[in-house]
């Protein structure tokens, strides 16, 4: 079923979930013992990152080095099937252009709807670790609104080979990415709207948002949007702060500040323990003002964190 079906048909405030691939070598079963706790909150859907291959530099034995690609998530595919098939919950991939071709990408899509899946999170990606700017795979896709623009041509049966007549048309439910605290590489928020405008106009069925840790940007972002004649459903993405570390990662890593009153909090904890404490009790509180403000979906990035995860949706169903 479509993100947007749940969402139409929901009486109260839904519940999602994202998870990593594991690391390459771990065996399916790390994903269900990551999710069966988080289970019982039956979930409407569960998103599966997708992770593109970095190059590193791996030592030959005469003392040389060789660059070599490495995929160290793979898999987002099989788990989405795997969780469809293991949970009967619907599963969301999230799809990127970076490291795809259109061809390799068409591909893709056709071995997800044979799967069954109905949904596609549609994403560009990051540079590989090393690598400074963004760069599309020759024959690839510079922003996310080309790849949607390729789902949404799939979906009107318009497949890559132009003389392909009467392909299947797809049904694939589209979402974006939106932030909040403005994509980093945008001049500005206006500018960064205007392009998250134009994906819902191509077709984008719904918003997820980066992680936020105070309430008062999202509803800010949700504000203009609305004001921008963005009509669509938006997703709040949350994640617990759990580790004194992250004080400065996050905002390095994901353009995202963290307001005075919860770094204060964590800077008064003498250990990681009291940081996950003061981080579940601050993400309970966000849950409970978004679901008062009615959002669609409360999307928890677990992260590796089901327990708190868990303890927050407790708190608040
Ligand atoms: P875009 O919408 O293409 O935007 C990228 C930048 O270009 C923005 O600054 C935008 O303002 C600008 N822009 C957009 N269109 C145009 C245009 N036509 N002309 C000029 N500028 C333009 N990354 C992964 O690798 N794997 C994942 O699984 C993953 N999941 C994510 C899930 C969520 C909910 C979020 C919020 C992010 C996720 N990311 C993931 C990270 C994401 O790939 C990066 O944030 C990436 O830098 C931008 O992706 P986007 O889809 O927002 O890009």
């Amino acid at each position: 079923m479509k993100v947007t079906e749940h969402i139409a048909q929901a009486k109260d405030t839904l519940i999602s979930f994202e998870i990593l691939p594991p690391l390459k070598g771990k065996s399916i079963e790390s994903i269900y013992d990551h999710l069966d706790p988080l289970m019982e909150f039956k979930p409407s859907f569960i998103n599966v990152t997708y992770h593109r291959s970095e190059h590193m530099f791996k030592k030959r034995g005469d003392g040389t080095f060789e660059k070599v690609e490495i995929r160290k998530r793979p898999g987002t595919v099989g788990i989405c099937a795997a969780i469809m098939n293991h949970y009967n919950v619907d599963a969301v991939p999230h799809l990127i252009c970076g490291g795809f071709s259109r061809e390799e990408t068409e591909n893709a899509l056709i071995d997800l709807n044979f799967l069954g899946v109905d949904n596609v999170l549609v994403l560009r990606g990051d540079a590989p670790r090393n690598e400074t700017f963004f760069e599309p795979n020759p024959d690839g896709h510079r922003y996310a609104i080309e790849l949607l623009q390729q789902v949404v041509h799939m979906n009107n049966g318009i497949y890559l080979e132009e003389d392909l007549q009467g392909g299947v048309k797809t049904k694939f439910c589209i979402g974006v990415a939106g932030y909040p605290e403005k994509h980093f590489e945008a001049p500005n928020l206006q500018t960064d709207l205007t392009h998250l405008k134009k994906k819902v106009e191509n077709g984008a069925d719904y918003i997820i948002t980066q992680m936020f840790f105070d309430n008062r940007k999202f509803f800010d972002f949700v504000a203009k949007c609305r004001e921008m004649g963005i009509t669509v459903p938006i997703i709040p993405g949350l994640k617990p702060l759990t580790t004194k570390r992250q004080l400065t990662v996050l905002p390095r890593t994901f353009h995202v500040d963290i307001p005075d009153d919860l770094a204060t909090e964590v800077l008064k904890c003498k250990t990681d323990k009291e940081v996950e404490e003061a981080g579940t009790q601050w993400l309970i509180q966000q849950s409970k003002e978004l679901k008062a403000f009615g959002v669609p979906v409360l999307h928890y990035y677990t992260l590796g964190k089901p327990k708190v995860i868990k303890k927050v949706v407790e708190a608040i169903v």
